[in-house]
């Protein structure tokens, strides 16, 4: 067989294992900063006050106001603390959300940034950013976006409810779904997502039975990483652009709208290619959409975008949204297939292929 690809492994560092937040003063040191400001969401405030204090003279403070989507509004706020403070670095501490307040003072400042992800969304290993301003939703992709440290430590993210695990995980096996049968992938993206989609099928139920385990924490941060490295490093498809649309026209939670998604975008696209999407019916049982239904089923996933508040109106609009750009799909797109695709996603059918 001959191959021919282009590999781009991305510069960061990467610190995992429980307990290696506490190297976190190690790192700021280590990028040649003294000045770190602490950034989180409200509700992780006091662990963000916490990693502050830890940090001692190295910190310059907390600003906890992050919140989904990345507000520019809140960035400006953000933005007002970094200049206040002098603040020479970022350590975010968090979700998506936190990570994407800290990329997007990054993408103004260039400030390294160093990243303590408790989810397991992916964000911390992209050159993504995800931005609103007056209800639109922006992206952009830069070198100055993708933090420069991250550190997984299994033992912050205990207290993230089963709930939020079970749709994180999800969030980010679909990343490894779609890098499974992106145009620019290559044989390292393949693998990645591969093991990651593989950690998260041990990891996600065992949580469910002990949310307080570390080694299975920590196999799910694992499998996060490696999920989020081929979002960051290959092309997405119909599974983003269709949660993209949803989120950014109707607000609905993203971590869910992926969950939800999940199922029946892969059995869209395993129709076309269905070699490709092998490993994933392996991993979770055939037929590729079946399998991912039951499984998110067994581990109490959401399955309906109906449960999400969406009409049939709202489907139609969507339907129309997703397909009026052209962008590349393994299988071609139609408004009439996407809208009956959507449907069952609507009615959390499990999918025939
Ligand atoms: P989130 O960051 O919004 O977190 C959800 C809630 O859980 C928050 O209140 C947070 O404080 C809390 N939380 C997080 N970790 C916790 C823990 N260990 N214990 C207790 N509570 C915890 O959720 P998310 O799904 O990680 O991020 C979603 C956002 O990330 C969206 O805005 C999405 O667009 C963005 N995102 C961006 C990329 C990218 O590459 N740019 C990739 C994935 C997601």
């Amino acid at each position: 067989m001959s191959r021919a690809f282009v590999y781009n492994g991305s510069p960061a560092h990467i610190v995992f294992g429980a307990g290696k937040s506490a190297s976190v003063s190690e790192w700021v040191e280590r990028l040649g900063c003294g000045r770190a400001l602490v950034l989180s969401t409200p509700q992780q405030a006091s662990d963000a006050q916490a990693l502050s204090a830890e940090l001692g003279k190295l910190s310059v403070g907390v600003f906890a106001g992050a919140v989904m989507h990345t507000p520019v509004e809140v960035t400006d706020r953000a933005m007002e603390t970094v200049r206040q403070t002098k603040a020479d670095c970022i350590v975010s501490l968090g979700g998506g959300s936190t990570t994407g307040l800290g990329k997007a003072i990054a993408y103004r400042t260039d400030l390294p940034q160093i990243v303590i992800a408790t989810t397991y969304a992916g964000s911390e290993v992209t050159p993504i950013l995800g931005q609103t301003e007056n209800g639109r939703k922006t992206t952009v992709r830069d070198a100055r976006i993708l933090p420069e440290v991250v550190i997984y430590d299994a033992t912050l993210t205990t207290g993230l409810p089963v709930g939020m695990s079970v749709t994180s995980g999800l969030n980010a096996m679909a990343h490894a779904l779609e890098a499974l049968y992106a145009q620019d992938r290559n044989p390292i993206s393949t693998l990645m997502a591969i093991e990651g989609l593989r950690a998260f099928k041990t990891s996600l139920p065992a949580i469910i039975e002990t949310p307080e385990n570390i080694t299975v924490r920590g196999e799910a941060l694992y499998g996060a990483w490696l999920c989020g490295t081929v979002l960051g490093t290959v092309g997405m498809a119909l599974h983003h652009k269709i949660c993209h649309t949803l989120g950014g026209t109707f607000d609905t939670p993203h971590a869910e709208t992926h969950a939800i998604m999940l199922p029946h975008t892969a059995a869209y696209n395993a129709v076309a290619v269905p070699g490709l999407l092998a490993p994933v019916a392996e991993i979770f049982g055939g037929p590729v959409g079946g399998g991912l239904h039951d499984f998110a089923t067994a581990i109490g996933a959401p399955l309906s975008l109906r449960d999400l508040g969406l009409t049939q109106v709202d489907l139609d609009r969507a339907a129309d949204l997703a397909t009026e750009n052209p962008y590349w799909n393994p299988r071609p797109i139609d408004r009439k297939s996407i809208r009956g695709l959507l449907q069952n996603a609507w009615e959390g059918r499990r999918p025939a292929h």
